[in-house]
């Protein structure tokens, strides 16, 4: 515990970048979803989410979960962007994950179950993963793609808005990995507290806070004297110039 409290003892300064790099990363993006959308609505083609579920099913080695990772990353990187935590960031999650020795794990917004199936695969075997989704789609696709990947196993998918589901969650967290909607990152994190569902020494992992400059969650948890909190700066998922960054705060109550 010491060592982590040495870690993360430090106060993050604001990232210097949250700037016109960034700004562009969020414009190069909605461009990217203005197309696809316009493709999928002329029914040119199928949604990308579908697409990468075809692809996953057809290729995917099963119960080897870095066989369902790789198809995704290719998708993402050779066709059309996909909003995963991606391999690099993956990356700094499996290895959080893995020095929390977090047993019970929340995780707000699953997409495609990309991060939850890293989370998955870097859990012990006595740990278990609660994951939010709001949206139905995304959750079924996200459900066969863990099931191809050999993980459904200590995994419980809740579909539903994070703040009506949090309220009925129980048994306290020690880690919580935030990757939804970007207005509810703080608002979520408070109910968590208010609901006593965060233990002590908890871990919070928050994606993409610097792509969409999350400046009112990162001062609360850099300022609020419940955490140590500390930032890693990273690129965009897959891009090789978009700045972005993760922050991970320790709750210390
Ligand atoms: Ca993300």
């Amino acid at each position: 515990m010491n060592s982590t409290k040495n870690k993360l003892n430090k106060k993050s300064k604001m990232p210097f970048n949250i700037n016109r790099k960034s700004f562009l990363g969020v414009l190069s993006l909605a461009y990217q979803e203005i197309i696809d959308s316009f493709l999928t609505k002329t029914k040119i083609k199928k949604p990308k989410e579908e697409e990468v579920l075809d692809l996953v099913r057809l290729k995917a080695t099963k119960n080897d979960p870095k066989s369902v990772l790789k198809i995704i990353d290719a998708y993402a990187y050779r066709k059309t962007f996909l909003m995963n935590i991606g391999d690099q960031k993956g990356l700094l999650l499996e290895k959080a994950i893995k020095d929390s020795n977090a047993k019970n794990i929340l995780e707000l917004g699953v997409y495609l179950g990309y991060s939850t199936i890293r989370i998955l695969n870097s859990l012990r075997e006595d740990s278990k993963l609660t994951s939010l989704e709001a949206n139905e789609k995304f959750a079924r696709i996200a459900k066969e793609h863990i099931s191809i990947a050999g993980l459904s196993k200590n995994h419980d998918l809740k579909i539903g808005t994070s703040s009506n589901l949090i309220t009925e969650l129980k048994e306290p967290f020690d880690f919580v990995f935030i990757d939804h909607w970007k207005d509810l990152y703080l608002s979520d994190l408070k109910l968590l507290e208010t609901m006593g569902l965060l233990k002590k020494g908890a871990w919070i992992f928050a994606d993409n806070v610097v792509l969409f400059n999350l400046e009112d969650y990162l001062d609360y948890v850099r300022t609020s004297s419940d955490y140590s909190s500390k930032f890693i700066p990273t690129l965009r998922e897959y891009s090789k110039s978009h700045p972005d960054g993760v922050e991970i705060s320790i709750y210390k109550l």
